[in-house]
């Protein structure tokens, strides 16, 4: 079986963070990049806000950077899904695409977060035919149509912003009576002129026929209905941690991430760590999740050369 020192999953600015660092450190690792290579950030149009690229950066382009930056410093980047974990004894035994077994002496992890979905039978029927949860994966797709978009938080707002850019008219559907995004996004939302907010409403089913979406059915606080015509709706009302193959290993948190140590990246398995969305639900960004990846390596690293004396 195929032995490594230091096994990082996940390819998001967390594990390629924690991959230069530990390849900096001599701790030769591995990084399985996931069924998402580059995770969220690839899925991004301008991140204005990461320091030190005054003229703002893509996303792809930046996740292909650090990926380089990893790989200049000998990191081992491969594709592939780690589909199960035994975390019961060191080394660690993990099984990638449900076959291969290898065994780690540490582990990164480093998965980040997924788009929540309403969880409506039609909306299932409809995914990718008029129903996303990436408006800039796929609103191209809808230039010159009318759209909705699903949340109240920053990604809806922003996804909104984006949208209104190509499409003709934006639907933001707000389940409360107020955005909880932040006043800037708020601002940007209300000063444009094809975003209509309908505040109190929640979407009851989602139409269409085989050619994909046509419109969707409302309800409002009082209970009454509205139908809206549309080609697509986006679905921005958060994210759920990617921590399905470690439930019952590593200590969780009630809504999934994982708990860590505070202030450190250690988990409730010696030699398990965490960096990133995985273990955050309140900060997600990218900068947060690249700092902690550093975090990361650096407990690691320090893991490994306490276990090796
Ligand atoms: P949030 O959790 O902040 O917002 C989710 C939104 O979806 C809320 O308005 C919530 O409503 C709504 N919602 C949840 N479930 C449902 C449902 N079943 N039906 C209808 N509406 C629903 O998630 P975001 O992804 O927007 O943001 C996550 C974090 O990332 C935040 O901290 C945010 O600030 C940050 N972020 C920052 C950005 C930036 O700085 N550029 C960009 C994007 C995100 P309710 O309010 O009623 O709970």
């Amino acid at each position: 079986m195929e032995k490594i020192k230091c096994l990082i999953i996940g390819s998001g600015p967390a594990g390629f963070t924690a991959a230069i660092y530990a390849s900096r450190a001599n701790l030769a690792p591995v990084l399985y990049e996931g069924i998402t290579p580059g995770g969220q950030l690839t899925t991004t149009t301008e991140i204005e806000n990461f320091p030190g690229y005054p003229e703002g950066v893509d996303g792809p382009k930046m996740m292909d950077d650090l990926r380089r930056q990893a790989q200049r410093f000998g990191t081992d980047v491969r594709s592939g899904m780690i589909t199960s974990v035994d975390l019961s004894h060191r080394p660690f035994v993990v099984t990638v695409n449900g076959e291969q077994q290898i065994e780690a002496e540490s582990l990164i992890v480093s998965t980040g977060a997924t788009a929540k979905y309403l969880g409506l039978p039609s909306e299932e029927k409809f995914k990718g035919m008029g129903v996303s949860a990436c408006a800039t994966c796929d609103g191209f797709f809808y230039r010159k149509k009318d759209v909705a978009v699903v949340g109240g938080g920053d990604t809806a707002c922003e996804e909104a912003t984006y949208l209104a850019t190509l499409c003709r008219q934006v639907y933001l559907i707000v389940r409360k009576p107020y955005l909880r995004a932040s006043k800037a996004m708020q601002e940007r939302v209300m000063n444009t002129p094809n975003i209509k907010v309908l505040f109190e409403h929640n979407t009851a089913e989602i139409l269409g026929d085989e050619s994909g979406v046509t419109g969707a059915l409302l309800r409002n606080g009082q209970g009454e209905q509205t139908k809206i015509d549309i080609a697509g709706i986006f679905m921005a009302i958060g994210h759920h941690p990617n921590t399905e193959i470690f439930a019952g290993q590593l200590e969780l948190d009630g809504e999934g991430y994982i708990k860590t140590v505070p202030g450190t990246s250690k988990t409730s398995v010696e030699g398990v760590f965490a960096a990133g969305d995985v273990k955050d639900p309140s900060y997600r960004q990218a900068i947060v999740a690249a700092g902690s990846g550093c975090i990361a390596a650096m407990d690691c690293e320090r893991f490994l050369s306490s276990t090796s004396h």
